[in-house]
């Protein structure tokens, strides 16, 4: 029945081929698929489960810092962007423009947000009089668009992208750096323990910081090509958007004062980086906190033991109903086809159940992350089963904490890194100059990758020169090929 199915069904790319398994994997799983517009993707029902866990729990940890959500619009009009210099300067070549409606040209064109800083801090300029009103901790869920002209890559490089854009403003320096860095502490965490995947907790470089931030710190994640992705990141942006926005408050001693200010993100780009990082050559394998389905229960039977299979099935499925269990009840489909099915869309654990597993009042479980099978007495599988997705969810992390720990190297000269940087992050001493970073990828296509952070977010202190141009390093930096 299903055989040509099963042949559509299954990979040809193997991962080893990164370049042509992760659109297969994508397509074939049903996350994403191609639209008529080149580089904007459809989220599919599969996918749009996996951002919605996503958006789930990074919206409550926001909430949990006080932070509300809003929406702003879409458009934002030319002279608004234009106000902070070095923001605009980052972004206008990506902007995507409305310059007219119907038959007629608009006076002013109007820009599709590639973000929303400039529409939400001239709403804040009007808002923030006193330091009554603040802090403001303003956050929206929305779609931005930014016109990249590189090959586009489901996920990893899409033109209009799904993310959370925060905004705050506080009375002073201290307090927005303090939640600046408890952004990225609870973007880091929600990374390694939702996402199972190893994040390096980095401070940008001048070069690559955000445009218009005093610097930016951010999530690093390894690929698996030993290429460095960024993941979400969190800006320290100072008081230059209050300045050229206006955003003044009266102070507690009775004088007007600039407001200091933060931006945060997290984008569906992190999707792209959980089908990378886990998959196999089967198809995906996805953390059971991230999982749309965490477990699936393929019942096998033949006409005669149908009904008393499917009876012992729904009983376990009802039982187990709140680790999120699917029963896969169609019958049109062979269990090999469902076993391949349930595979490539990366569900962690399956639950098959037989006549014999009745006999023996037993059924099989199987691991998506190691293949392994197991067979559980049904008196046991209560707490067999979320023993297992929790080791799962261990495991995944271990293996990528693993993978970026083995490709970390050190370099103490540039001959050193160019040797080192194709497929592992390297870390040296950095003067932390933008043009010793152009010349680095000049010569060798990478570029910085982050400053490690310790956990008290300080920066890694240089010791000697910088490996690239001989003045004195004042600091420590990754270098690698990157997303
Ligand atoms: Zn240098």
């Amino acid at each position: 029945m299903a055989d040509k199915e099963k042949l559509t069904q299954a990979l040809q790319a193997k991962k080893a081929n990164m370049d042509d398994w992760y659109p297969e994997v994508i397509l074939k799983s049903e996350l994403a698929d191609y639209s008529k517009v080149s580089g904007c993707i459809v989220l599919r029902p599969y996918g749009y489960a996996i951002w919605e866990k996503i958006v789930a729990v990074v919206d409550e940890k926001l909430k949990k810092m006080g932070v509300k959500n809003c929406y702003f619009p879409l458009l934002i009009p030319e002279s608004l962007l234009a106000k902070e210099q070095e923001h605009v300067k980052g972004f206008t070549p990506e902007v995507a423009w409305v310059t007219e409606t119907g038959n007629s040209k608009l006076d002013e064109k109007l820009a599709i947000r590639p973000t929303s800083e400039t529409i939400m801090y001239d709403s804040y300029s009007k808002w923030i009089q006193s330091w009554r009103d603040l802090p403001l901790k303003l956050n929206q869920w929305n779609n931005v668009v930014r016109w990249e002209f590189k090959h586009p890559k489901p996920f990893l490089r899409s033109r209009e992208f799904l993310w959370n854009e925060g905004h705050t403003v506080f009375a002073s320096e201290k307090e927005a750096i303090k939640d600046s860095q408890e952004v990225l502490d609870m973007y880091h965490n929600f990374v390694e323990e939702y996402m199972a995947l190893a994040g390096a907790k980095v401070k940008k470089s001048e070069n690559e910081k955000f445009a218009g931030a005093v610097y930016s710190m951010s999530v690093e994640c390894m690929m698996p090509d030993g290429k460095m992705i960024q993941g979400p990141d969190s800006h320290f942006d100072g008081q230059k958007f209050a300045k050229a926005y206006d955003i003044k408050f009266l102070n507690k001693d009775g004088k007007m004062e600039h407001a200091w200010q933060n931006t945060f993100a997290i984008s569906w780009r992190m999707i792209g980086v959980l089908v990378a990082s886990h998959g196999d050559d089967r198809g995906l394998v996805l953390p059971p906190k991230l999982a749309p389905i965490p477990v699936v229960i393929v019942p096998i039977y033949k006409d005669d033991t149908k009904k008393e299979v499917m009876k012992k099935a729904e009983e376990i499925s009802k039982e187990m109903k709140k680790f999120g269990v699917h029963l896969d009840d169609r019958e049109e489909y062979t269990p090999g086809w469902k076993f391949n099915e349930w595979e490539l869309k990366g569900v962690p654990l399956r639950i098959e159940i037989g006549p014999k597993d009745i006999e023996k009042k037993s059924v099989v479980l199987v691991r998506r992350d190691t293949g392994e099978k197991s067979f559980v007495k049904m008196s046991e599988l209560k707490d067999k089963v979320p023993e297992v997705l929790d080791a799962i969810q261990k495991n995944l992390f271990e293996k990528s904490k693993k993978f970026l720990e083995e490709r970390t190297k050190t370099a103490k000269t540039y001959a050193e890194m160019k040797k080192l940087v194709d497929g592992n992050r390297v870390l040296v001493d950095f003067c932390n100059e933008p043009a010793c970073e152009e010349k680095v990828k000049g010569e060798l296509s990478a570029k910085t990758t982050g400053i490690p952070l310790d956990d008290k977010f300080n920066a890694a202190k240089g010791t000697g020169k910088c490996i690239i141009c001989g003045k004195p390093a004042t600091c420590k930096a990754y270098f690698s090929k990157s997303y």
